[in-house]
């Protein structure tokens, strides 16, 4: 019996070959390094990964595809297949330390950005990722300052990752086609990071005040958290709106506050 994709695991499997072919030459997966890909389905970017490192895990929801998975590889002991959900795994689990990760995956688009997230909150053992994702995430994700779809996932990604889209796909070389276009996108988490951040919980409700009223200046949308005091040492003009602010900005505007707010305390 052949595996239907199932909508609830958001499965859309790769079918065309020049697309694989295109991913794995960006991904350009070496002997002996260490990858993890996230959600193999039927295996199609699995193989030439597995073929280029030598040995991979892989992390699958769905208990259905596991066995096929399996003889697909002849059961080779290389390929460690980990029947479990993506967003619960951690990561540090599968290395010892100092070890780092490269982590790939055709993700399930209803998940991805909860998914990114716990992956970033993972980025001292992460290389880098080369993730599927739906193309106007993607756009989101890279989008520079003063740009319309610049906002908190611009920012939130960008203090911890350099970010770059490397290729558009097409809805048709998926098996259901989704309903949306997709983009190939890579991820080097920073270390160290240019601009550190103090507090991320803060940093985190800061960028989240300043984009939900984005028509606003940072005077009115920030007066919860950021006094003219903070706008002065930062020289941030207040005036400014959150599309304009840069991502240094944003982690210097969250500093003073946290810095201030220990003061007080
Ligand atoms: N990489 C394959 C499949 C992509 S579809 C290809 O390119 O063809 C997305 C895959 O992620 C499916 O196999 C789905 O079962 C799996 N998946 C969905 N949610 C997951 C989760 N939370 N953790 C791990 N895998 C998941």
């Amino acid at each position: 019996m052949t595996h239907q994709p199932r909508k609830r695991f958001g499965q859309n499997f790769l079918h065309d070959s020049s697309v694989i072919a295109r991913i794995h030459a960006a991904i350009a997966a070496q002997p002996d390094e260490r990858l993890v890909e996230i959600g193999p389905g039927r295996g199609a970017i699995t193989a030439g990964l597995l073929a280029a490192a030598g040995a991979l895990d892989v992390i699958e929801l769905d208990r259905d595809l596991i066995e096929p998975l399996r003889q697909q590889f002849g059961n080779n002991a290389a390929l460690r297949i980990h029947n479990r959900d993506a967003l619960q795994f951690d990561l540090h689990t599968l290395i010892h330390t100092g070890e780092r990760l490269r982590v790939i995956g055709n993700l399930p688009y209803n998940i991805s950005t909860p998914l990114l997230f716990h992956f970033l909150n993972q980025a001292n053992c992460i290389t880098d990722l080369h993730l599927m994702l739906q193309k106007e995430v993607v756009d989101r994700i890279v989008a520079a300052p003063g740009n319309k779809v610049y906002g908190r996932l611009s920012v939130m990604v960008q203090s911890r990752c350099h970010a770059s889209c490397l290729f558009r796909i097409g809805a048709g070389a998926f098996t259901p086609a989704p309903k949306v276009e997709s983009a190939f996108l890579r991820l080097r988490p920073l270390d160290p990071l240019p601009y550190p951040i103090d507090n991320s919980e803060l940093h985190f409700r800061l960028v989240a005040a300043a984009f939900g009223q984005r028509r606003k200046t940072l005077r009115n949308s920030l007066s919860e958290f950021v006094t003219p005091a903070h706008f002065a040492a930062t020289e941030i003009d207040p005036k400014l709106r959150a599309e304009n602010l840069d991502v240094k900005s944003y982690a210097r505007l969250a500093n003073a506050v946290n810095a201030s707010i220990k003061v007080n305390q």
